[in-house]
């Protein structure tokens, strides 16, 4: 199993497997997109696998495709949510003894969304668990999970994706090359992002793509560039969109005055205002835009949203 971007966090893993140390709750916290289910299923691979995640063998091989009896991966229902019956079922089968070998592998994932009740449940069950159990969790924000749970568990932080281990990622996946790369670029390395914006007839990609249309005509300082990319728009909740993209490219702009924009959606438009404008002159574009989403003046009408805004950018 290729673990994009991160070695250092799969050597510390290696590490503590060796030593035979791994613990019985491991915790993965990070950004959604970072990566955290396939170190999940990594971390299966290090319970269950002889050889410590060969990758090879046929408990690795089933991991890897969610077939392995022995590897229980608990997710949200449609709509977002963990229903209580299906949970109550779920944690009455921590009983039932492993189907190949001596353990058993419970993942829970995107654990910061449980409800108070589903995190009791599973709060007895970490507390003293049966020998053959072992749990993953995943999670965005640790701190909506209580203390009690969080002093059971061992979290490992998962770092986002750099954007070259993002493009490798999805290259390897099968996407031409040079669209991973862009993409990787505009998603500063999410993968989730990339995938979902490839969903819905590339919908949403038109969206970005006519706000970096008008990004890198405020770069230019190409008024009608710019007012072209946002009159190219025909609804009202499609122009909301590339106005809140370009709200975004433009706080990736300040982000780079103030040096800290190594990660950034649409890095390469962002760079360029910065580069072209003040910081007070980005300030006030963004003033611009949000003036602009709080008044929804593009509820009015869509075109003289487009000028308004143009006259207040240049
Ligand atoms: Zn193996």
């Amino acid at each position: 199993m290729i673990l994009y971007g991160k070695d250092g966090l799969k050597r510390k893993l290696d590490d503590i497997a060796a030593k035979g140390r791994l613990p019985h709750a491991v915790m993965f916290s990070g950004n959604e997109g970072c990566g955290r289910k396939t170190l999940a299923r990594y971390t299966a691979q290090l319970f269950l696998c002889e050889n410590r995640a060969c990758g090879e063998c046929t408990a690795c091989r089933n991991i890897e495709h969610d077939n392995h009896p022995d590897v229980i991966f608990v997710k949200r229902e449609c709509g977002g949510k963990y229903v209580m019956e299906n949970f109550r079922g779920i944690l009455s089968g921590t009983v039932i003894k492993p189907n190949n070998g001596d353990i058993k592998v419970y993942v829970f994932e995107d654990c910061d969304t449980m409800l108070p009740q589903h995190q009791n449940a599973l709060l007895k069950i970490i507390e003293e668990p049966p020998a053959h159990l072992r749990f993953v969790f995943t999670c965005e924000n640790t701190s909506v999970i209580p203390e009690t749970v969080m002093s059971r568990v061992t979290e490992f932080e998962v770092p986002d994706m750099d954007t070259a281990s993002c493009a490798q990622c999805l290259a390897d996946g099968g996407m031409d090359r040079k669209r991973a790369e862009e993409l990787s670029l505009t998603f500063s390395g999410n993968v989730a992002k990339c995938l979902a914006a490839l969903d819905d007839d590339n919908a949403e990609m038109k969206l970005i793509e006519a706000a970096r249309a008008a990004a890198a005509a405020i770069g230019c300082r190409d008024g009608f560039g710019l007012a072209a990319a946002l009159a190219g728009q025909t609804g009202r909740a499609e122009f909301a969109r590339v106005i809140d993209c370009l709200a975004d490219i433009l706080r990736g702009s300040l982000a780079v005055k103030y040096g800290s924009g190594s990660e950034l959606f649409c890095k390469k438009e962002s760079e360029k205002i910065a580069a072209e404008f003040s910081e007070n002159e980005i300030v006030n574009m963004l003033d611009a835009v949000f003036e602009l989403e709080k008044n929804e003046i593009y509820n009015l009408n869509l075109a003289l949203s487009g000028v308004y805004l143009t006259s207040r950018i240049f």
